[in-house]
């Protein structure tokens, strides 16, 4: 056809220059149906409703912007992977748990998880201006769009006023920047009221799916109720554009540090390669990798998952090869509530008292001398006795030395 997705886009919905550039309008023409996406992208006449069979049960909405990024003729592309339906996420149905974190378990009151000593998730909404298929609240998704009521939003500003251990909270959700500036603002304001809360974080993938959306009020908020940190979701190098440049630089110009927390997917993002580009383009544009989740186990995503080994892998192609601020901590989100736990590859041969021999991102090994814990009281107290490990250690070395 020799036209381009983007060109597909702009022919069908005709948005003048200032409508491209208006979230707002992105917003409202969101792609909701298998039909509509078939008119832009080539799907196959049969697989159209096996799309649509799939949406049903886990729906479909992507923006034209994200949309446009799609490379046309390659249908392993990671834009069109992370956002259209797939016969998968049904048939693999009985793999995943609808809330394998339990995030119900850890709420206080509705919409606010408090599973950390002193900090908090607080979810505004469920709606987001794109779903991605590897959600992992994709279980929300069926009860659809709403938006916490302002008596539920009260309970939770209520809860972390009266709870002064928590001095970080996350406005998340859904994504919370579906909420007006003028919403977003008197949420903040109210935050702001409560004295102990000393970091605001927004969770939002606006920069990323409807970078427009970052506007001049957006920030002035950010800058008035700050200090507020935002984390975003960048997955692949093809989502980092002039748009989401812009909109990390205006969030950088009002002092918000934006962070990056990807998720690794199977075939979209699961080569050192891939995530060597993405940590080097997010440096460029000034974003730092924060968080380089594995896909939880989720109910219709288990065709995006991969073995945790493939995580160890990435990370053991970036630490070494790469700026040591483009490397993420690699963390699985447990089921049953235990939260984000680190991993990383293993990079210690062996380990005693005296000694660590550890190997190098090179793969070259290297011996380290282990200090005892009381090397500084063997010299200060040479009458008294020595710890058990200290002697030890002095036998240890007595039996070298005399079999040299
Ligand atoms: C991830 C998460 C946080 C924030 O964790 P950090 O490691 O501080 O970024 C807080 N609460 C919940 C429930 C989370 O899942
Ligand atoms: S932006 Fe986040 S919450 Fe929204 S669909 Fe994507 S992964 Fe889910």
């Amino acid at each position: 056809m020799g036209e381009s997705i983007r060109e597909r886009i702009l022919d069908l919905l005709r948005p003048t220059p200032a409508e491209w550039a208006d979230w707002k309008w992105h917003f409202r023409h969101r792609i909701t149906t298998a039909e509509a996406l078939a008119r832009i992208v080539p799907i196959a006449p049969d697989a159209v409703s096996r799309l649509a069979a799939v949406a049903t049960k886990f729906p479909l909405s992507i923006t034209p912007y994200y949309l446009a990024l799609v490379r046309d003729g390659d249908p392993d592309d990671p834009i069109l992977q992370q956002s259209m339906p797939d016969p998968r996420e049904t048939a693999l149905a009985d793999l995943g748990e609808d809330d394998p974190l339990e995030e119900s378990a850890d709420s206080p009151v509705p919409g606010l998880v408090h599973r950390y000593p002193d900090r908090a998730l607080l979810v505004v909404t469920d709606i987001c201006p794109l779903l991605c298929r590897h959600c992992t609240r994709k279980r929300e998704w069926e009860f659809g769009n709403w938006v916490r009521r302002p008596s539920e939003i009260d309970a939770a500003v209520e809860y972390l006023r009266a709870t002064p251990t928590i001095r970080d909270v996350i406005i998340s959700g859904g994504d919370p920047l579906t909420l007006d500036n003028a919403r977003l603002g008197d949420l903040l304001a109210r935050l702001r009221s409560i004295p102990h809360l000393e970091i605001i974080r927004f969770g939002t993938r606006f920069p990323v799916v409807l970078p427009q959306r970052i506007d001049a009020e957006f920030c002035r908020l950010c800058d008035r109720y700050g200090p507020i940190w935002l984390n975003t979701h960048f997955n692949h190098p093809n989502e980092i554009t002039p748009e989401a440049e812009r909109a990390v630089r205006e969030l950088l110009r009002a002092g918000v540090p934006v962070n990056n927390q990807t998720v690794l997917l199977r075939g979209i993002n699961d080569t050192v390669e891939i995530q060597r580009r993405l940590s080097r383009e997010l440096l460029r544009i000034r974003v730092r990798p924060y968080y380089l989740y594995h896909a939880d186990e989720v109910r219709g995503t288990e065709h995006l998952r991969t073995p945790v080994e493939r995580g160890l892998e990435i990370l053991e192609g970036l630490r070494g090869h790469t700026s040591g601020l483009g490397v993420p901590t690699f963390v699985i989100d447990v089921p049953g509530g235990g939260g984000k736990i680190p991993l990383l590859p293993n990079y210690v041969v062996s380990w005693t008292d005296e000694e660590l021999t550890v190997r190098n991102y090179e793969g070259l090994t290297f011996r380290y001398r282990n200090p005892a814990d009381d090397a500084a009281d063997r010299a200060s107290t040479a009458a008294s006795p020595p710890s058990p490990r200290l002697a030890r250690r002095r036998q240890r070395s007595d039996t070298a030395r005399k079999r040299s």
